[in-house]
């Protein structure tokens, strides 16, 4: 097809111009999210004219635009966010890289950028990583984020396909989940605001969504929540929470244990984690497992029936996250957890990072 046959990038063109001051590494234990950056960057360049040149590995730096950059103005952008692992064996391994590279495709797609070999991006990237390898923490909670971006580059005001785009990739240490991601969280339900609706770009990692949803967030927290539950359509479905895709473990209407997480209809963000649970548990094969639209009335009906046993988030960033509380048109709807905590989220939790520390071997690591 178009997409095998498109003249792309080369990971064997690498170019690469190492950094001569290399920085001090910081203290694992207590790292913000996405605020330390590693020593290099890989860019890759692309214009309609002369296609993708070769992808460079150089120090990290400050990007130089355009000022009338499309990325800037309309929003013509894109990006992924993944992980790289440190195994027992000093080994360093990649989750699904694939996976990402295939969303990221299709963000593209929608974006009107250029397409690109997935397999020589992910190669580019295991490049970049083992350039700066000591930069992923010896430990097996903390981890190397991965942040490939894409930018229409177009130097022009005109709202069209650009004829210029850089993609980029930036590598950041980020600390354990365990410090925040075990204690259940508080939701804000509204339908106020939406996050993405037919036809829309919610289905791809695209900036925008991001940006928008901001302001939402900070009204969550002004109402004592510490994230947004997004609800969709007059129904009030359900169908992400905050940037996590959400799972109920229930008892459904007709009586059977089920794990529901809303369909990928266009509104919901394919997550890499969500496809992982859905093919772990429907593997297992202890209970139902359902893609289907949940409304906030099937939960409060189940809740008032005490047929929920948990709910919770799946992301890269803390594989899953526990709700503890949603607060619903006033009222606080409290979210039982299974006796001694969240069972089934605890088990996804190991089993899921047991595979991308390696503890477990699996086809879904990738060693770098
Ligand atoms: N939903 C949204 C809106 C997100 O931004 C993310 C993070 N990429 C997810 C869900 C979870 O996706 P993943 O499991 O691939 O991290």
């Amino acid at each position: 097809g178009t997409e095998d046959s498109v003249h792309s990038f080369k990971a064997a063109d690498l170019i690469i111009e190492r950094s001569q001051t290399p920085k001090a590494r910081p203290d694992q234990t207590n790292l913000v999210f996405g605020t330390v950056f590693t020593d290099h960057m890989l860019t890759i360049e692309w214009t309609s004219t002369g296609g993708w040149e070769e992808p460079h590995i150089k120090p990290f730096d400050n990007l130089s635009l355009h000022p009338a950059c499309s990325a800037m103005h309309y929003a013509v952008q894109l990006f992924e966010g993944m992980k790289a692992y440190r195994d027992a064996d000093d080994k360093v391994r990649l989750f699904r890289p694939m996976l990402n590279m295939n969303r990221m495709a299709k963000s593209a797609q929608r974006a009107c950028l250029p397409a690109f070999d997935k397999a020589e991006l992910v190669e580019c990237i295991k490049k970049l990583i083992q350039l700066d390898q000591e930069w992923v923490p010896k430990s097996n909670s903390a981890s190397l984020y991965i942040r490939p971006t894409f930018l229409g580059t177009e130097p022009s005001l005109g709202v069209k396909k650009p004829s210029r785009a850089l993609l980029y990739v930036i590598l950041s240490p980020v600390g354990s989940y365990f410090s925040t991601g075990a204690k259940p969280v508080s939701l804000w339900a509204d339908s106020k605001y939406v996050r993405a609706w037919k036809g829309g770009t919610g289905d791809c990692k695209m900036g925008g969504n991001y940006g928008a949803s901001i302001y939402a967030q900070y009204e969550a927290v002004d109402y004592g929540c510490q994230q947004v539950l997004w609800l969709y359509g007059d129904d009030h479905q359900i169908t992400e929470v905050g940037t996590m895709n959400v799972f109920l473990f229930w008892t459904n209407e007709e009586g059977e244990e089920e794990l529901s997480t809303p369909p990928l209809d266009g509104v919901i963000l394919p997550g890499i984690t969500r496809q992982s649970i859905l093919e772990l548990t429907r593997k297992w094969g202890e209970f139902k497992v359902c893609e289907r639209h949940l409304t906030m009335a099937d939960l409060c009906c189940a809740l008032k029936e005490r047929r929920v046993k948990e709910m919770f988030g799946s992301g890269t960033a803390c594989v899953v996250s526990p709700v503890g509380r949603i607060l619903y048109q006033g009222e606080n709807l409290h979210i039982p957890c299974q006796e001694d905590g969240p069972q089934l989220a605890s088990r996804l939790m190991k089993e899921l990072t047991d595979i991308q520390y390696g503890r477990t071997p699996s086809d879904w690591s990738v060693i770098v």
